[in-house]
């Protein structure tokens, strides 16, 4: 089966190397257009410093026409998977009434579970030092934060929903984690009660 290349990009968007952590990986992305039509996303992480690399081989199936997005995280295992989140989307974890709204945030763009769960705990964090010491959310917040960091061990089962109206997020499911894709164009609804970060 040959493939050509329809699309070759070097991306911007980046994250500190799994191996020596100093270096910052690049990404490359890479279409490959098959003869039956499919197509295959290949992205390829090399490390500045160390010379570390890693790919990631998507079928576009993966890739999200406007919808909803859910995966199920029910061990440590499924935190390994990958998304790319486009600027349009919105990120949710209804478990701990988390909200991501879109917006430009480039360090954000692509990561796994383990880093959108990482991304919350901080900004919790931040909120709860914030507030007044007699503030009466307080236990509420800290329970959201012990259950993160449960989480974060693969010890509390949790949905993440990527809810994408315009299309493009992507997410690359480690091989077992189970998620379904839910095609629709909604108005994405406010839950006043949600915690929400961008
Ligand atoms: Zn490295």
């Amino acid at each position: 089966m040959s493939h050509h290349v329809k699309e070759r990009e070097e991306d911007d968007f980046s994250f500190n190397c799994p191996s020596c952590r100093s270096g910052v990986i690049k990404i490359q992305k890479t279409i490959y257009d098959s003869h039956d039509g499919d197509q295959i996303l290949i992205l390829k992480y090399e490390c500045s410093d160390c010379g570390y690399i890693s790919k990631d081989v998507v079928p576009v199936s993966s890739k999200m026409k406007p919808g909803i997005i859910s995966m199920k995280i029910n061990k440590e295992n499924d935190l390994k998977s990958k998304l790319y989140r486009a600027p349009t989307a919105k990120i949710e974890i209804p478990e701990f009434e988390l909200v991501m709204e879109p917006g430009p945030n480039a360090d954000f763009y692509f990561t796994n579970v383990e880093g959108v769960l990482r991304r919350f705990e901080s900004a919790v964090k931040i909120y709860r030092n914030n507030l007044q010491k007699d503030d009466p959310q307080i236990p509420e917040i800290d329970f959201i934060i012990l259950n993160l960091q449960k989480a974060l061990e693969g010890k509390f089962p949790f949905t993440l929903k990527i809810t994408d109206l315009s299309g493009g997020s992507y997410i690359v499911p480690q091989e077992d984690t189970p998620y379904e894709f839910e095609p629709k164009n909604i108005e994405a609804s406010n839950n006043e009660k949600d915690f929400h970060i961008s």
